[in-house]
């Protein structure tokens, strides 16, 4: 008895730090209250670790208490995973004012009809293998472009803007999409709850956990490319089945296709805004592909939508 009521005291707690706001201390509040359940030696733990102790009590809690909203045997997936960029917080809409500002800055130094965007596009798509994703991959490009395109007339006070830009851009504050941490929340009730994101891993890193949502999720992980065998290993380091796993993002190139092409399930949510390099055809008649307008229509469908 007094172990039950204990354990119950600890859930309480628990229940209050999950829907909590406050970054850093909301995850040492939950290391205590779920160690104390656990483990005595839990105050070391990652972010991993600590999550791993929130199954096993929610697993408990279902055992004992038959709380209907904790019982993950009862979802049809087990990991829910989100994209970050433009999917969790707005990403795009700050290179594509950096781009319209690339567009005003070199204008004077091009012939009328030289489309300066496609040249920006085409040296983002021939340095994509070597820069990888991100800010500053993107930076370098836009410093090409801009040599290429003036045949090396652009001055030094541009390229300062430019350079300027990147700096803005890697430092800007993370701006969360509406309804994102409701919609995590819910979900972190009865499933595992991830971010799978590629790009630089300096800004990814900083991005996450400046964004006061870090807290709630079970795992990170940033990579370098979102390909079937990227998809394949960060799966088998979740230890669950393709059929068992759902993403969700704003690309369908990115979030959607390889997904399913490992047999897992997909949603896409929408961005007003999509990277030319990210464009692809949406899948037509997929069983296991979802569409919703924004997020806050996930957890619906995650939980009916195709079944
Ligand atoms: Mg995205």
């Amino acid at each position: 008895m007094v172990v039950v009521v204990v354990l119950v005291v600890v859930l309480v707690v628990l229940d209050v730090v999950l829907v909590g706001d406050e970054g850093e201390l909301v995850v040492t509040a939950m290391s205590v209250a779920v160690g104390d359940a656990v483990s005595p030696d839990v105050h070391d733990a990652t972010i991993n670790d600590v999550a791993s102790r929130i199954r096993a009590v929610r697993g408990d809690r279902k055992s004992f208490m038959g709380e209907p909203t904790l019982r993950p045997e009862a979802s049809r997936f087990d990991v829910i995973a989100f994209d970050a960029d433009d999917t969790l917080w707005h990403s795009e809409d700050g290179f594509h004012a950096a781009e319209n500002t690339f567009l005003e800055l070199l204008t004077p130094f091009v012939a009328d009809g030289v489309d300066l965007r496609a040249a920006l596009v085409a040296t983002e798509r021939a340095n994509l293998s070597t820069y990888g994703y991100g800010v500053k991959a993107f930076g370098l490009s836009m410093l090409e472009a801009a040599l290429s395109v003036s045949q090396g007339r652009v001055t030094a006070e541009v390229m300062e803007r430019l350079l300027a830009i990147v700096r803005e851009l890697l430092l800007a504050p993370v701006r969360l999409l509406p309804g994102v941490a409701e919609v995590i929340i819910d979900l972190a009730r009865d499933h595992r709850v991830a971010v799978i994101t590629k790009g630089d891993l300096v800004h990814q890193t900083r991005k996450v956990s400046t964004s006061g949502i870090a807290h709630l999720f079970d795992h990170v992980e940033i990579v370098l490319e979102k390909d079937p065998e990227t998809y394949v290993r960060v799966l088998r380091e979740f230890d669950v089945e393709p059929h068992r796993f759902c993403m969700i993002g704003n690309s369908v190139k990115s979030d959607v296709l390889p997904v399913l092409e490992i047999g897992g399930h997909a949603v896409h949510v929408p961005y007003h805004v999509l990277w030319e390099l990210e464009r692809a055809e949406h899948p037509v008649g997929h069983g296991r592909f979802g569409e919703v307008e924004n997020i806050s229509e996930v957890p619906a469908w995650v939980r009916h939508g195709s079944e």
